[in-house]
Formats: C-alpha cells, sequence, structure tokens
C-alpha cells in the first residue's frame, strides 16, 4: 500500500531534516479555503507565496459548502474558520475555488454506480438529499465562490472580517479576483 512508500520515506526525513520550531498562529493572519483537488499539491502554496506558518488552509471538495450545510450559517467549515479566527488571530479569508474543478458538473449517476460498485447501498442517500446536492456539486465555479464567501460573511458566529472569493487557474497558477472582501 502507498502508506508504506510513505512511511519509508519519512524515516528518511526525519533524519535528514530538522525543522524550526515555530507558533501555530499564521503570520499573515490569514485563512485560505480551497479544494482537495491534488493538483493543488505544492502549487497553491507556491503560486500563492505562501510559506510554512504563514496561513490556516481548509480544504473541502469543490471548495464548497453542501447546500445542506448552509443553512444557519454553523457547519464544519465555519467552526474551523471560527477557531482560526478567535483562537489563532486570523483576520482575513480567501475563499480559492480553481479551473476545471471536479466538482463542476459532477456526474450524480457516477457517483450513484461507483458507490454500488463499492458496495454501498445509494438509497440512504437518496432519500435525504439527493446525490448532487450532497456532495456540493455546483455548475459554475465562479457562483460557488461567491456562494460560499457569502455563507462565511454572513455566519451570525463570525465577526465582521474581510472575506475575498478568488479562482485559481489550475495549469497556470493564476489567480483571478471574484469579490474583494
Ligand atoms: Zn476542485
Amino acid at each position: 500500500m502507498v502508506i508504506d512508500e510513505i512511511l519509508a520515506y519519512n524515516e528518511q526525513f526525519v533524519q535528514e531534516n530538522r525543522l524550526p520550531i515555530i507558533g501555530h498562529k499564521p503570520r499573515k493572519r490569514l485563512a485560505v479555503v480551497t479544494c482537495m483537488d491534488c493538483r493543488l499539491v505544492q502549487m497553491f502554496e507556491q503560486a500563492l507565496g505562501l510559506e510554512r506558518g504563514d496561513a490556516i488552509e481548509l480544504r473541502t471538495a469543490g471548495a464548497t459548502i453542501s447546500e445542506s450545510d448552509r443553512e444557519g450559517g454553523l457547519n464544519d467549515l465555519i467552526r474551523s474558520l471560527a477557531g482560526g479566527i478567535y483562537l489563532l488571530g486570523v483576520r482575513e479569508v480567501a475563499v480559492i475555488g480553481h479551473t476545471q474543478c471536479g466538482l463542476a458538473r459532477a456526474d450524480p449517476t457516477a457517483l450513484i454506480a461507483s458507490m454500488q460498485a463499492l458496495g454501498v447501498d445509494p438509497q440512504p442517500l437518496l432519500e435525504k438529499a439527493g446525490p448532487k446536492s450532497w456532495i456540493g456539486a455546483f455548475d459554475d465555479v465562479h457562483v460557488n465562490v461567491k456562494e460560499v464567501v457569502n455563507v462565511i460573511r454572513n455566519s451570525p458566529y463570525l465577526p465582521k472580517i474581510p472575506v475575498h472569493g478568488l479562482v485559481i487557474d489550475i495549469e497556470t497558477g493564476k489567480l483571478e479576483m471574484v469579490e474583494r472582501g
């Protein structure tokens, strides 16, 4: 399994590297919300100029909050942001979606087929929210970014601090400002 490869690499890593001791409060007082897409690994921080200790990073599939979790402004993303703001000094938030996101026009039929192929009954999901809404699929990354920005801005659990919405080009790393906080 891949985990064995990781463990072997890690053993070498800790032998060869001494990491500097730094605090857990983000130096730039920034929290970024982005997607879990594997193409963002490393490239994302490099394109934004973020170093270890600079910012808090939160990732969800599609950099989104599923529809059923938006109401009331309390969900895991808000909880994490609250921790960053109240306990770690975050004073600025950037929601950064990306081009070619897998959740833009995600196929609910493929999701259900894959669940069944892996031995999971899709019925409870279908009864609850419907697969498209549950997985958080959206049609337009710009619209999604604006919606997530609004959920964060309007949450009664968070203070009024700047919340920006951006889209990053997955091929070039170029950022596009969609909405400035
Ligand atoms: Zn994505």
